[in-house]
């Protein structure tokens, strides 16, 4: 049987059609884009054709509001410490929330230790917040909002067209971590109202090791990397060249079949659903029951680990998630969960499964037939146990 993976909220694989746009850029078109011949400019023109086709995919207006950075979290560094630092002089108050990916929680950290305040949102049960809490919780001296578009572990979507309406005609800076939500579901960043957005190419099957934040026209952060003038300054270093060339020939890829694949792998998911809680039950679904990715369920089988659950998946070659990748291997309960206001039992027996492009019905259906009996097995034991 061939391994089956459904872990596309870790990674995913890049498109045989990227590679091929790639390769070359490792070995034949390999100068630097700073140089001034014309070697260099074959590069540069290369780059500056990916980075229109970044812009194109986020309805940006101009190709000069997107910056190629090292990664999805690398983005989320620049968007958060970038903005803050620089508009300081106006306030020290920003405004984000408590089920963050690490790398904004983290980051936001880092600015407390600055003498930044930070508000982390709570969130409601299916890991949601309101536009009216990020209302109250805005002050005089709030410079910075972020909020991220969609959860990574339960796929929960944020009201993001609504707060970045909310934002439009004030100075504070909004931004959002669209890392997850690029790719799965069409938006616009000119109709989300957003100052700053960040995604990751190995999310949408380009390669690792890159990503790009969109700063909207206009608006001034700082950089926080040092060195030559690329990227304006604002992330200097020589060029990832084949990085950038794979994330903007996926971007287009994507933009291309976004929608078509969106209800596709909306019914994938809704079919896995129906089967497991009609056929296993005791399962509880994570996240909003309809506000959420397209290819995310966050389930908790009752009585039972999600790590058990994983590791019975993985003897068939079977690959999904605990909580996140990020927080596996950590024997902590998830920090989303918790949030969300489950017991620290719910929160250990969550498992996250993530389909993507190369998932058909029928893996779904082995997924099923298979926890169907790792969940028998599991539940009869455990019942047993002296
Ligand atoms: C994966 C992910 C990131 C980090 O992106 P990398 O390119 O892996 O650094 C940030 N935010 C979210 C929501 C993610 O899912």
């Amino acid at each position: 049987m061939k391994p089956i993976y459904l872990d596309y909220g870790a990674t995913s694989p890049v498109r045989p059609e990227v590679m091929e746009i790639l390769l070359p850029f490792f070995q034949t078109e390999y100068a630097n884009a700073g140089s001034i011949h014309d070697f260099g400019q074959r590069s540069r023109d290369a780059i500056e054709r990916a980075r229109k086709q970044v812009a194109d995919s986020l309805d940006a207006s101009s190709p000069r509001e997107i910056i190629f950075t090292g990664s999805g979290t690398e983005a989320n560094n620049l968007a958060i410490l970038g903005a803050a630092r620089k508009h300081r002089n106006r306030g020290n108050h920003v405004i984000t929330t408590s089920i963050e990916h690490p790398s904004i929680l983290e980051t936001c950290k880092q600015l407390e230790r600055e003498g930044f305040e930070v508000t982390y949102l709570p969130v409601d049960p299916y890991g949601q917040i309101s536009v009216d809490q990020v209302k109250e919780a805005l002050t005089e001296q709030t410079i910075l909002v972020s909020v991220m578009a969609a959860n990574n572990e339960v796929g929960t979507l944020q009201p993001i067209q609504e707060i970045g309406r909310l934002l439009r005609h004030t100075p504070v800076l909004f931004h959002t971590d669209a890392v997850q939500f690029y790719g799965k579901i069409p938006f616009s960043v000119q109709e989300l109202g957003v100052d700053l957005l960040s995604v990751s190419g190995h999310k949408i099957y380009g390669p690792k090791g890159i990503g790009a934040l969109y700063i909207k026209k206009g608006i001034r952060i700082e950089p926080v990397l040092f060195g030559g003038g690329q990227e304006r300054g604002l992330r200097p270093a020589t060029q990832n060249t084949p990085g950038i060339i794979g994330l903007g020939a996926a971007a287009y890829l994507m933009s291309r079949e976004v929608e078509q694949e969106r209800q596709r792998l909306t019914r994938l998911r809704d079919l896995c659903l129906k089967r497991i809680q009609k056929e296993i039950g005791r399962v509880e679904l994570n996240g909003h029951p309809s506000n959420r990715l397209p290819n995310n369920l966050n389930l908790s089988f009752h009585g039972v680990e999600g790590q058990a659950v994983l590791l019975e998946l993985n003897r068939k070659q079977i690959y999904v998630s605990s909580g996140s990748a990020c927080s596996a291997g950590k024997h902590a309960p998830s920090h989303v969960l918790m949030a969300m206001g489950k017991s620290e039992e719910q929160a250990y027996q969550s498992l996250r499964i993530t389909f993507g492009r190369e998932t058909t019905e029928s893996d779904v259906h082995q997924l099923v037939d298979h926890l169907k009996e790792i969940l028998e097995d599991l539940r009869t034991f455990l019942r047993n146990k002296p």
